[in-house]
């Protein structure tokens, strides 16, 4: 089973992509509702907030503390930022992915954009990427593996336990990274299927 924390940001759209897939999910709002899950996905929204709910609601240290004893983590956009142990001009608040971010990198609301990139890792065509007020992640360590470059910064980045992700696969048709995170978390998903939207559309 996979847990969404739901504190604050977008959850019910990554519920809706793991359902696509056959892949039972948990809300998590509290210590308890990490009992038995094999991954959690850190949802965008803003990272202050984010960080600062996760402080008071001691979740910053249970989450620290599952991942040690061997919960998958994934962050999209703010928390990407969350799991990250450099945050230009910014506080670390998991600090648990070996790599710099610096938040709202491409500017305001207004920069926000959809793209398409191939990631070779994650699916044979090329998967749709949605940007809002998204950080750039750099300055990899040790162990973390770029799965999408992009002019100066990555798009993609993990290492054997985390995944971290500036966009928000989410808020696109595509489930290739849904599928991708389930698979590190050791649960198994149905075959492909893309159908329904078309990269030309996109
Ligand atoms: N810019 C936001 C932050 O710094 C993240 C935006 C997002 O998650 N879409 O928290």
């Amino acid at each position: 089973m996979i847990g969404l924390l739901d504190l604050q940001g977008g959850v019910v759209e990554h519920l809706d992509h793991l359902d696509r897939l056959g892949i039972a999910a948990r809300r998590v709002k509290k210590a308890a509702d990490l009992d038995g899950l094999s991954g959690l996905i850190i949802p965008g929204g803003e990272s202050t907030c984010l960080g600062r709910l996760l402080r008071i609601t001691g979740l910053d240290r249970t989450i620290v503390a599952r991942h040690h004893a061997g919960l998958k983590l994934w962050g999209t956009c703010a928390g990407a930022i969350l799991l990250a142990q450099r945050v230009v001009g910014g506080e670390p608040c998991l600090a648990l992915l070996d790599v710099a971010i610096q938040r709202n990198a491409f500017g305001s609301q207004m920069d926000s954009f959809n793209t398409l990139a191939m990631v070779p890792a994650v699916a044979s065509t090329p998967i749709p990427l949605t940007y809002i007020r998204a950080p750039k992640i750099s300055d990899l360590g040790a162990g973390v593996r770029s799965l999408l470059a992009v002019d100066d910064y990555h798009a993609a980045v993990e290492d054997d336990v985390i995944l971290a992700t500036v966009f928000h696969p989410e808020l696109t048709p595509s489930l290739a990274f849904h599928r991708y995170f389930a698979h590190k978390c050791g649960i198994l998903t149905a075959d492909g299927d893309e159908a329904g939207w078309h990269p030309e559309d996109w």
